[in-house]
């Protein structure tokens, strides 16, 4: 294409659309093999499940192809009874979404105008700046403290500042890439602050390993107690092991909320592999928290080696490490490639020095520690 089409193609796109970052998605394991010459790859970049799926998800699946001709139920409508009868809520207050990306895609559209304010989060989950700016929303970030962890003085202050009240406050607990999390009473804190016209947006989309962290807030028990509106976002993607598959889910304060966003989402968003198979998924929870339990005691596990090591992180509530290397990551996470390690060099500015390395199986993070040291030239 010539540079004339290319400015037209410019003017042409919205304007936000012309500022936007490109989500940051990594490498495929494919491309890694070809391009180092590698035979393992240990894919630490995406905060994936090891342990996979529950073994009932293939049998579920496996039937499946003969129904491919049939549109999915267009209201998940047993997945969505499936989840209300285990979280307390009322079945039109759980929304399914093509995993909950698609469902913050889908909220920021039905609630963002140009120019509305949003406070979130940095660093943090890509997609919690890059959809409210697609909608032209201005996004106020509330750093985390320099010992990594929630800034709350600054969240109320963000939260209660200026001349009018956000319109959406969307943060994860626990945090990704930092994994430092909100403890019950500081959660309590920032939610006493948040103005009433605030839509809450709480991502837990490490719910399942940050309930094994002592003190973790009951997020939908302290929400429910509140009149105000707000959504909880979870996923199939970590603990269940699901992510190929993109489902997500949320909780909503009250089914007017849930209606709207109705109207925004694509009436088919979830297809009918996903639906079969978080079904499944969410039918064998003793095989999540076998996957929990591993993971965790893993992460603990690595987090003691590295600290060993001398290498400064956050303590994690998620399947995460978030890894200050006190140099810049590029080439770090470059000599990692080139030892079949995946992880992810965060780019968000003043994070140029810091890698999130998920958890894995026992073997690749065994991978992961030996290419670090040699990588870094640490000492055992
Ligand atoms: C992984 C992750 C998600 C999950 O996204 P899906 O689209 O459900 O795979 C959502 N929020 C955060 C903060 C995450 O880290």
């Amino acid at each position: 294409m010539n540079t004339a089409s290319a400015d037209l193609l410019t003017r042409l796109a919205r304007p936000e659309v012309r500022e936007l970052p490109a989500y940051n998605a990594g490498l495929s394991s494919e491309v890694v093999r070809q391009r180092y010459g590698v035979t393992h790859v240990a894919r630490l970049a995406s905060n994936e499940n090891p342990f996979g799926p529950s073994p009932a998800v293939a049998n579920a699946l496996a039937g499946l192809a003969a129904s491919a001709s049939i549109y999915p139920d267009a209201n998940c409508h047993a997945l969505r009874a499936a989840i209300a009868g285990r979280t307390g809520a009322q079945a039109g207050e759980v929304v399914i979404g093509n995993g909950s990306e698609n469902l913050l895609e889908v909220l920021c559209q039905a609630f963002l105008s140009p120019g509305d304010r949003v406070v979130t989060l940095v660093p943090s989950f890509g997609l919690h700046d890059i959809y409210p700016r697609m909608m032209g929303a201005r996004v106020q970030m509330v750093p985390v403290t320099p010992a990594l962890e929630f800034d709350v003085d600054a969240w109320c202050a963000a939260l209660t500042n200026g001349p009018q009240a956000p319109k959406l406050a969307m943060l994860s607990n626990p945090s990704n890439p930092v994994g430092c999390m909100l403890d019950a009473q500081a959660f309590r804190r920032l939610v006493q602050a948040a103005p009433r016209e605030t839509l809450l947006v709480i991502d837990e989309a490490y719910y399942e390993y940050a309930r094994l962290s002592p003190g973790f807030p009951d997020a939908l028990a302290e929400l429910r107690a509140q009149q105000r509106p707000w959504i909880v976002l979870r996923t199939f993607s970590k603990a269940w092991g699901l992510a190929g598959l993109r489902v997500g889910y949320r909780i909503a304060s009250n089914e007017k909320l849930v209606q709207m966003l109705d109207r925004v989402r694509t009436p088919f968003n979830v297809n009918l592999a996903a639906q079969t198979a978080a079904l499944a998924a969410w039918g064998d929870p003793a095989h999540m928290e076998m996957s929990v339990r591993e993971t965790v005691a893993q992460r603990d596990a690595l987090a003691a080696q590295l600290r060993a090591l001398g290498v400064v992180m956050a303590p994690s509530a998620g399947n995460f490490l978030f890894l200050n290397l006190q140099r810049p990551n590029g080439p770090v996470a470059e000599a990692l490639l080139a030892r079949g390690v995946i992880v992810k060099p965060w780019k968000e500015p003043g994070y140029e020095h810091f890698i999130r390395v998920s958890i894995g199986s026992a073997e690749d993070n065994a991978l992961f520690l030996q290419a670090f040291k040699d990588v870094l030239a640490l000492a055992a």
